[in-house]
């Protein structure tokens, strides 16, 4: 047992306790649940290389060792946290269902937790099993690979066990399948985790979260005697770029509770999200949202009101004078980040002329009022433009066809614009804009009913294989030969 454990690659990692070192005021020191059953279904071959593993060397009998039956002298810290959960604060929340399982530092000189979900009860359970559905286990690792292909900072699955239970959920069939998550993110510690501390006002405590989390994720500010006035003001950028990478990716998170907002600034825990089918604000993705408060085109808005909640806390540490000023560019990071964004989506670097915002407003209103696939769209521009666009505004979508009168006119100014803006370039840069539709525009994108149809594959034959094609065509490239997703 004990050589096992030691030739286990994950097991002999370089954990850093940091987090455990700062006290017993922020965790609580828990045990993993015991599954009946232990079968790999997801492995994330693609991070090892981060933790300077070979793929090769790591077993799956290695993973379920690990991240199965968490196996190890390692301590579980179920962190502790508040958060306000559809605007009601909420003091009862904090790890429910999972636990810091370790941190381990990148090749790349990051910090990285190894977060679990659905490895059994903990204090913070309320009743509740513990558990994760496979179900929940399958849309997470999905949502995690599709947003990561998609350039937005995201946490992502490092594993995935089946676990042989039986579980009871509403929004569910049930019985409905079991699993445990290990995720990989850049720190588990939430805006809520800083409202637990204001609840109980100990400003101590916040003060030496704050240092941890800037020596840890804000490094560069660590000397810095301004420090805390910094990190929010970098905390502002990091968000209002965040949800801007979540509007051009057509994401909708579904639920911006503060306790699903990360303090570096990165997107994480997936639960009822949907990229949205058609550009539509009002698009919501949970079904107990009934008031569309999470709802797609209401995310740059919530966020920053979560940043704005986040100043009750900090204003035990910080001037308010201080904090406001930090929160005043939101609005002006959101918008240079999301055109930015859409302006990659459309091929083009940033390009300072009218007539590129012009295109912007243009395409998103041909989206809204056609109702037509957003990431259709945008898969089909990469997959059409080529060369001759820049010879002959008729070669454009020369294919596309609408019957309707008002779109035809549309339409029309859209191909002048697209074709103006060719024109502006040189034409060795046609090669670059190619390259960007590629990078930004992946030809699959997981729609609810692409996520649908692999899970009825697992659900009523137990065949995985619609699975791993769908995570190979979402973090497909054009032109690059199928990645080769590990058989499990
Ligand atoms: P989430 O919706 O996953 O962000 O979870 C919100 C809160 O509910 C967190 O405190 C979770 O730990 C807790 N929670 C969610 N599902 C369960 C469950 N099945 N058992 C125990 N706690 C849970
Ligand atoms: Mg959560």
């Amino acid at each position: 047992m004990i050589n096992s454990m030691l030739a286990n690659p994950l097991l002999s990692l370089d954990y850093e306790p940091a987090l455990e070192l700062l006290g017993d005021d922020y965790y609580d020191r828990v045990a993993a649940a015991q599954f009946p059953a232990h079968i790999l279904r997801f492995r994330n071959d693609e991070l090892l290389p981060l933790l300077d593993l070979d793929p090769k060397t790591v077993s799956d009998a290695d993973f379920i060792e690990a991240f199965g039956k968490f196996q190890g002298i390692r301590p579980f810290l179920a962190l502790r946290y508040h958060g306000y959960q559809f605007g009601e604060y909420n003091p009862a929340l904090g790890d429910g269902r999972g636990f810091l399982y370790g941190q381990v530092r990148g090749v790349d000189g990051e910090l990285y937790d190894f977060g679990t979900k659905g490895s059994g009860t903990t204090p913070y359970s309320r009743g509740g099993d513990g558990r994760l559905t496979l179900k929940g286990g399958v849309r997470e690792v999905i949502a995690a690979e599709a947003l990561h292909r998609l350039g937005v900072r995201t946490s992502r699955c490092l594993s995935l066990v089946e676990t042989g239970e039986s579980l009871w959920r509403g929004d569910e069939p049930s019985p409905t399948r079991s699993s445990v998550m290990v995720r990989f993110s850049r720190s588990h510690i939430r805006f809520g985790t800083f409202e637990r501390l204001h609840y109980f006002k100990r400003k101590d405590l916040i003060a030496t979260l704050l240092d941890h989390v800037i020596e840890s994720y804000y490094p560069h500010l660590a000397n810095q005697s301004d420090r805390y006035v910094l990190f929010y003001a970098e905390l502002v950028r990091r968000v209002a770029e965040l949800v801007a990478q979540w509007m051009s990716a057509g994401f909708c998170h579904a639920v911006l509770n503060t306790d699903n907002m990360s303090i570096t600034g990165e997107s994480f825990d997936y639960g009822p999200y949907a990229f949205i089918p058609a550009y539509n604000l009002r698009f919501t993705a949970a079904y107990f949202d009934y008031s569309g408060l999470y709802s797609y085109g209401n995310q740059p808005t919530i966020c920053r009101q979560n940043l704005e909640m986040l100043q009750r806390p900090l204003e035990l540490v910080l001037s308010s004078r201080d904090l406001e000023s930090g929160l005043s560019p939101f609005w002006d990071y959101y918008q240079t980040a999301y055109r930015q964004r859409m302006l990659g989506k459309l091929g083009f670097d940033e390009i300072e002329i009218p007539a590129a915002n012009e295109l912007l407003n243009l395409t998103i209103q041909i989206l809204q009022e056609t109702e037509i696939s957003y990431h259709g769209f945008f898969a089909e521009l990469a997959q059409q433009f080529d060369h001759t666009w820049r010879e002959d505004v008729g070669n454009i979508f020369s294919q596309a066809t609408t019957s309707d009168d008002a779109l035809v006119t549309l339409w029309n100014q859209w191909k002048v614009l697209y074709f103006n803006l060719l024109l502006s370039l040189p034409e060795e840069e046609m090669e670059q804009i190619q390259a960007r539709l590629y990078q930004h525009n992946p030809a699959t994108v997981p729609v609810r009913p692409l996520i649908e149809a692999a899970w009825k594959s697992i659900a009523e034959e137990d065949n995985w294989s619609d699975f791993y094609t769908l995570i190979d065509q979402i973090r497909a490239r054009y032109g690059s030969p199928k990645s080769s997703m590990s058989e499990t």
